[in-house]
């Protein structure tokens, strides 16, 4: 893959403590730098609690995977509670514009997701020529169509298109990735709501959630200020409570406002950016980034990693979510869960 940086950190050994999450067992008691995690079984998956602790060791990995297949079973018995209660489906409909094979690969992964917990999926596909209007009608249809709950249109569209008024398009109803600015626009403000929340953003404060992460009165830096993902992520650690900074690509110094975290979000899109020495010991750190680097033994000749460079990270944190297998998983959990609320919303549905 030509556009693929090498970008490695692996020359430091890593001894990372991988949790699997499953209910029912006590999986893993650790202490690193300042901070100790310790898990029990819980009724929500993992579970963490943070204390202080001064004595280095390993960070625990935050198992996205884990977390969101127990968020879809929770989601399966809920739809299945609300087809026998009410005889209504949850449903979502996808927009897919162009023959983008990343594109297509996530709309065929979001459509797997559904039917694995019953949620009804339609997608419509248009040519990479087609006109804004075709999309625009697609929309509208779905809009008024009462067996649909969510709406998604997949992104990026084709450079013809003007994305704003597409994503305007959306009813604030059924917008269940979230982007319409009145949701974002409740979502920055005091005491709005937004009927939605992005996903990828909701499933990193989710994660924190599970794992029983103290998020009020932290200091929380979110690396990224992109539309889909940092801005929102920093505005949900503002609503719990966290002091957040903003790190960007004109930040003066952001090793330095790093190190000051308790929380780590970072969502940049460049492999490994952020070092050991940007870290805080006992920091908890939730990698949004998904990166190929060049890898010759992998089998596709390529490899993922995160936006944190893993190995150095999980020497001085005291959580990190892997890249694969963290925050991606979770972002797909959202959208179903979404859509669940949507319907339950639309039907008055408890
Ligand atoms: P994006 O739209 O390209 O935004 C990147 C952000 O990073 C921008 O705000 C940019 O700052 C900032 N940035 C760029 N270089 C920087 C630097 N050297 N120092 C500090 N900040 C810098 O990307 P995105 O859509 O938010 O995605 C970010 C990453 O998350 C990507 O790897 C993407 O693949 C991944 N992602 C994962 C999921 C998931 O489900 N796991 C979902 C969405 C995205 P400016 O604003 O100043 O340009």
């Amino acid at each position: 893959m030509a556009s693929m940086m090498f970008t490695d950190c692996s020359s430091i050994s890593s001894t990372l403590l991988h949790v699997n999450g499953r209910r029912g067992a006590i999986l893993f008691r650790h202490c690193v730098g300042q901070l100790r995690l310790q898990s029990s079984a819980s009724a929500r998956g993992c579970s963490i609690s943070i204390r202080c602790s001064s004595s280095p060791s390993s960070a625990t990995s935050v198992d996205g995977k884990a977390v969101a297949k127990t968020i879809r079973d929770e989601i399966t018995l809920d739809v299945s509670r609300m087809k026998e209660s009410i005889g209504v489906v949850p449903g979502l409909a996808v927009i897919l514009v162009g023959d983008r094979k990343d594109s297509a690969t996530y709309v065929r992964n979001k459509k797997k997701a559904c039917e694995s917990v019953g949620i009804k999926s339609l997608e419509v596909r248009l040519a990479e020529d087609c006109s804004e209007e075709q999309v625009l009608k697609s929309i509208s249809c779905f809009n008024d169509d009462p067996s649909i709950h969510g709406i998604l249109v997949q992104l990026p569209l084709p450079s013809h298109m003007d994305e704003q008024n597409i994503l305007n398009a959306v009813s604030i109803e059924k917008d269940v990735d979230g982007f319409h600015p009145l949701n974002i626009g409740r979502l920055a403000m005091r005491g709005r709501e937004p009927l939605f929340v992005p996903c990828t953003p909701k499933g990193c404060i989710e994660l924190l959630h599970r794992y029983n992460v103290e998020i009020k009165g932290k200091r929380a830096v979110v690396i990224g200020r992109s539309n889909i993902v940092g801005m929102p992520a920093a505005l949900l650690l503002q609503r719990e409570d966290a002091t957040v900074s903003i790190i960007h690509s004109r930040t003066k110094n952001p090793e330095e406002i790093t190190r000051e975290a308790d929380i780590i979000i970072a969502a940049v899109g460049k492999p490994n950016m952020v070092r050991g020495s940007w870290i805080k010991p006992g920091a908890v750190i939730i990698d949004v980034g998904i990166n190929p680097v060049d890898d010759p033994n992998a089998p596709r000749g390529y490899r993922l990693v995160g936006d944190v460079c893993y190995e150095e990270a999980c020497q001085i944190a005291s959580a990190i979510t892997p890249v694969p297998g963290g925050v991606g998983p979770m972002t797909i959990a959202m959208l179903l869960s979404n859509t669940l609320i949507s319907a339950k919303r639309i039907h008055n549905f408890e």
